[in-house]
């Protein structure tokens, strides 16, 4: 509130801690384009489904605050769920209704993108940032956020930041630590396949359903990991394209390795 009245821009970075180099870029664009950086660091109960990895989440506060301080971050908000759901859960929910949470991960998540709407939109009200980081590695994510955004007419802008990778193209994650070695090399799939449709479509190919049969194919060779999905929308709207695809396209996916799920995706402009 201090740095607010003194004038200063506000930007927040909200995770959920575990931070890596993909949190660390959105953390140094929040700094290069704000006075005033927050990182939240929260593992939000309200999103994960009661099967999910909620207790097993990785968490290093310490090394977090080290992290976000080295880049220049102002504060480390890292609130306890108590705190953030004084009454045990929250009578108030925030939805984005309709395909965008229809789609992709909400059909393995169901009620999962209602409990990121509604603990960004309590980040928002406790920080009160002029401007909100999200990683376009979760694309629908922040396609919801942005929408939430829009439709509520909250005071924020979103930032969205690409995705970034280690040296041999797996996107980099938290839920990458619960991979052993056979499985991180599987995981690689992931990249290559989208990288191979990347090529397909640089050599003309415009089918939608041949570039996702593709990529199944591509996916089913590697047998430690077990398709969730492969879809193509239009980006940044995520509506159904027809089976020739133009323009922006969002192609993404979701694996599992054992107990991780891990997506990736990438836009094209075709
Ligand atoms: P998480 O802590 O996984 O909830 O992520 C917090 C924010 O960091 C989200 O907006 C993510 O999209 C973003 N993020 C996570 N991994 C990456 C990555 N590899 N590249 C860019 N942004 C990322």
């Amino acid at each position: 509130a201090e740095a607010r009245s003194a004038g200063a821009s506000i930007g927040l970075v909200p995770t959920m801690g575990a931070l890596h180099e993909g949190h660390g870029s959105l953390i140094r664009a929040a700094c290069a384009e704000n006075d005033y950086v927050v990182v939240s660091n929260f593992v939000n109960p309200t999103q994960f489904g009661p099967n999910e990895d909620l207790d097993a989440y990785p968490r290093d506060l310490a090394g977090d605050c080290r992290l976000a301080r080295e880049i220049g971050a102002q504060a480390v908000f890292a609130p306890a769920v108590e705190e953030m759901y004084p009454s045990g859960t929250s009578a108030t929910w925030v939805e984005v209704e309709g395909r965008l949470t229809s789609i992709l991960c909400a059909r393995s998540r169901p009620g999962h993108f209602r409990g990121v709407t509604t603990v960004v939109a309590k980040l928002f009200n406790i920080v009160g940032p002029c401007r909100a980081y999200f990683g376009q590695k979760d694309g629908q994510q922040a396609q919801v956020a942005a929408r939430m955004v829009r439709d509520l007419f909250m005071p924020v802008e979103i930032r969205i930041m690409p995705i970034v990778r280690e040296a041999d193209g797996l996107a980099l994650s938290s839920r990458n630590a619960y991979l052993n070695p056979e499985e991180r090399t599987a995981a690689l799939i992931l990249s290559t396949a989208l990288k191979g449709a990347e090529e397909l479509m640089a050599n003309g190919e415009r089918n939608r359903g041949r570039i996702i049969s593709f990529i199944v194919e591509e996916i089913e060779k590697e047998p430690l990991g077990s398709l969730d999905y492969a879809e193509i929308y239009s980006f940044p709207d995520l509506e159904e394209l027809p089976e020739t695809i133009e323009g922006s396209i969002f192609i993404a996916v979701a694996l599992k390795f054992g107990r991780a799920r891990l997506i990736d995706n990438l836009v094209v402009n075709l």
